[in-house]
């Protein structure tokens, strides 16, 4: 059973908070300033150059991939980690598209985040081959799973709504139509379980600064499923990725495994923040933060419910089909989470009238939702976000 008392212990979290946006970036572990420190001071000052080798920076990418490997469900040496999640995508996007060269459709749903998307246009502007994003309902991907599709490309859970896709069947679907699957893990990777390997995903891309708790800025992960690892194509070519970095050949000749997915230098402080963020990970049992997520949004969605009659629930209520966060629709929500806000409650807003609250078991307790709801209540109740100062919009909402 895992400890969420010694779990909580591990994480710096501001007096008179709650903090309820882990889904968009995770709580300090305390460790990780040390780490960071020591790295700075003891590899970066002392060792300079030599780091690369005798502190293992070079080799932190595959280390830290194999870490993230376990937690989702993912043969070691698959899964590697550098750049930002958007550059992840369009590397996963492309070599899928590469791996199809007769079809032209990427397919994907509405509820991805913009960004996957975005890159995905990026890709296809950058291709010139005539290839086509089509974008449908979350609810409708089944039935556009179709023999013209190059790659299925889906966030398993929605950023906005918490709904979770069913990763097996569609990969199942999508592979009796000769489609391959790019899976995002964004809300995924350390919110629930996942079995990448079980399910038979091609690729999959996530970041670390959410439920990973690796800092802002944090670099993402990619996976590439062993039978494919080998031939992939790799569009960003970087030298990191050469089998050979340091014989500087004029050519380039990918490295023979997954770390050709690798491209360019890799943030080291960010990655002692990483890497002490993962040795939380270790203490806990991804079963048991499945299940007392599952205990606390329940208890959220409940509680809230029960007294704030004006939020409308935007997650699905069966534990099941969500991720580990839950959102309420208000017309005035963006005000009403800078109340929230000012009240120590703190969640995000999504447009147009979203708000968003992770629940994240690492650091979140049963008296932690119980003081969440209460707060929430007397908010909406006593109408305290309808003041002009909670309408002004930040550029990070
Ligand atoms: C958070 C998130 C991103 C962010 O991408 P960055 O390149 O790290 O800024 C991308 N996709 C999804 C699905 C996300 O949830």
């Amino acid at each position: 059973m895992t400890d969420f008392a010694a779990t909580k212990a591990m994480f710096h979290l501001p007096k008179g908070m709650i903090y309820l946006d882990g889904n968009s970036l995770g709580a300090l572990p305390r460790a990780a300033a040390a780490a960071v420190a020591s790295t700075i001071g003891d590899e970066w000052g002392e060792m300079l150059i030599t780091g690369w080798n005798k502190a293992g920076w070079m080799a932190l990418p595959m280390h830290l991939g194999d870490r993230i490997a376990g937690l989702i469900g993912a043969e070691p040496g698959h899964v590697v980690v550098g750049d930002t999640l958007s550059i992840k995508v369009y590397q996963a996007l492309a070599a899928g598209l590469d791996m199809r060269p007769d079809r032209r459709v990427i397919l994907s749903d509405s509820g991805n985040f913009p960004t996957d998307l975005y890159m995905a246009e990026g890709l296809i502007r950058a291709l010139d081959k005539g290839h086509e994003l089509r974008v449908v309902a979350p609810e409708d991907v089944a039935d556009h799973i179709t023999d013209d599709v190059a790659v299925l490309m889906l966030t398993e859970v929605d950023y906005r709504t918490g709904r979770r896709h069913d990763m097996v069947d569609l990969t199942q679907r999508a592979h009796a139509a000769g489609v391959v699957t790019v899976w995002d893990l964004a809300h995924s990777a350390g919110a629930l379980p996942v079995d990448l390997a079980g399910a038979r995903a091609d690729f999959a891309v996530g970041c670390t600064y959410k439920y990973l708790n690796g800092g802002p800025g944090a670099p993402a992960f990619i996976y590439v499923a062993p039978r494919h690892a080998g031939q992939i194509s790799t569009v960003l070519s970087g030298w990191q990725g050469h089998t050979a970095p340091f014989a500087f050949d004029l050519d380039y000749r990918p490295n023979a495994g997954a770390e050709r997915l690798r491209v360019g230098t890799p943030p080291i402080l960010q990655m002692a923040a990483l890497n002490a963020a993962l040795d939380i990970w270790d203490m806990a049992d991804m079963a048991d933060v499945r299940a007392k997520s599952m205990a606390l949004t329940d208890m959220f969605i409940k509680g809230v419910e029960a007294t704030c009659p004006m939020l409308t629930l935007n997650s699905p209520r069966d534990a099941q089909a969500r991720g580990s966060q839950v959102s309420f629709a208000f017309k005035d929500g963006y005000g009403a989470m800078q109340a929230l806000i000012a009240r120590g409650v703190v969640g995000d807003f999504r447009a147009p009238d979203i708000m968003r609250f992770g629940i994240t078991p690492l650091y979140i307790d049963e008296g932690d939702v119980q003081g969440a709801i209460d707060i929430i209540s007397d908010v909406m109740n006593n109408r305290l976000w309808d003041r002009p100062e909670y309408k002004i919009r930040a550029a990070v909402t």
